[in-house]
């Protein structure tokens, strides 16, 4: 199975994958039923937290997928959750303190564990208007850096390379 779901959500009834206008979807086999299980890309938004020394701001991640790499600070959407709201609240849970948005920069699709799981980035520059930095909850340690001294190989995900690299860069310039 393309998802790895087995069974209807709504009524329990195996679940087949079938073609659904031009995409595959988990349809469920009862015919009463017929609950189209729709697969969406999952909303994550990040930010690039930058200092008044030219630096950004990343995160050793301290679990899997990719535990002991480093990421930008963010996390998934809650459901009906705006991305606003969702940068701000991961940024409190995960270093302590308050941000302002300067600018969206983009979209960036990429996958979470393996190919499980699609996600579509949302990733703003941003300040910090209060407080220091402290890593909590899945953040093990920060670190600031300047754009030239961070090693691709280390970064978490294609996508924080993505965002780094490519928009960041392309925004800064
Ligand atoms: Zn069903």
């Amino acid at each position: 199975m393309k998802f790895g779901f087995r069974y209807c959500p709504k009524c329990g009834a195996p679940l087949e994958e079938r073609t659904v206008g031009d995409q595959i979807e988990p349809v469920c086999t009862r015919v009463e039923c017929a609950y189209i299980f729709w697969q969406n890309s999952k909303p994550c938004t990040c930010a690039v937290i930058e200092n008044d020394r030219g630096e950004v701001l990343l995160c050793v991640r301290k679990h899997e997928p990719d535990a002991g790499k480093i990421d930008l600070p963010g996390g998934f959407l809650e459901f009906g959750e705006h991305p606003h709201d969702a940068i701000h609240r991961e940024i409190r849970e995960e270093l302590g303190v308050t941000i302002e948005i300067e600018a969206g920069i983009g979209f960036v699709m990429d996958w979470y564990d393996g190919k499980e799981v699609a996600t579509l980035n949302i990733p703003f520059v941003a300040h910090i208007v209060e407080g220091t930095p402290t890593p909590n909850d899945d953040v093990a340690a920060i670190q600031w850096k300047r754009l030239e001294d961070i090693n691709r190989a280390d970064l978490a995900f294609r996508n924080n390379e993505t965002i780094l690299f490519e928009l960041y860069a392309n925004y800064r310039k």
